[in-house]
């Protein structure tokens, strides 16, 4: 099973990620769900599907600020088994 491929939602800095989000992963993860970023987990990232541009569902999974980073436009391949929480608009 290959991984998730995910990028960054457009503009999702300016939205609040705290109120409890990392309480909805059955375990917080310690490390970015980034595929080979061994950096700590910091924030609730929001993201959607890479590969399914006609869908617009966003989720919210663990990130380091360096993926975390609406600079950064690159699709990311998660980790195999990464969490993904639906986010409440
Ligand atoms: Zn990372």
């Amino acid at each position: 099973m290959k991984g998730r491929t995910v990028r960054n939602v457009n503009g999702s800095s300016s939205r609040t990620t705290s109120g409890g989000w990392s309480s909805k992963l059955s375990k917080m993860p310690s490390d970015c769900q980034v595929r080979g970023c061994t950096k700590p987990a910091k924030v609730g990232a929001h993201v959607v599907h890479a590969s399914k541009s006609s869908s617009n569902k966003e989720y919210i999974t663990a990130m380091c600020y360096t993926h975390n980073n609406h600079h950064n436009k690159s699709n990311m391949v998660l980790n195999k088994g990464a969490q993904l929480v639906r986010a409440l608009k």
